[in-house]
């Protein structure tokens, strides 16, 4: 877990309207993490290192699906494609668990 833009972000970063490293952003990013850390019981802010396994996927997918890890998501243009992921079972989402 990194605090700020991670590797996703970063291509963002040169915009001239990003919006990376908005208050909203890093108040967003909180509550994400401490609602993460609230259902698993497991250290979720940065430099925490979480394994992202079927058990945690899972876990994480019933979790954003019923809405109850969803508090940072408040207020955020994406929220309509989260949902419309979630409700479709993550069909098609490229992040696989790590049970090798
Ligand atoms: S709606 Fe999606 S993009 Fe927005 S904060 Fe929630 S999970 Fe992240």
């Amino acid at each position: 877990m990194v605090e700020g833009p991670d590797d996703v972000c970063a291509p963002m970063l040169g915009e001239a309207e990003n919006h990376c490293l908005c208050d909203s952003v890093t108040e967003r990013d909180l509550k994400a993490s401490e609602a993460v850390e609230a259902l698993l019981k497991i250290p979720a802010g940065p430099g925490a290192s979480i394994r992202p396994d079927a058990d945690f996927l899972g876990r994480m997918r019933d979790a954003f699906s019923a809405g109850s890890i969803r508090e940072g998501c408040a207020r955020c243009e994406w929220s309509p494609l989260c949902t419309g992921i979630a409700d479709s079972g993550f069909d098609g989402v490229l992040v696989k668990p790590l049970d090798c």
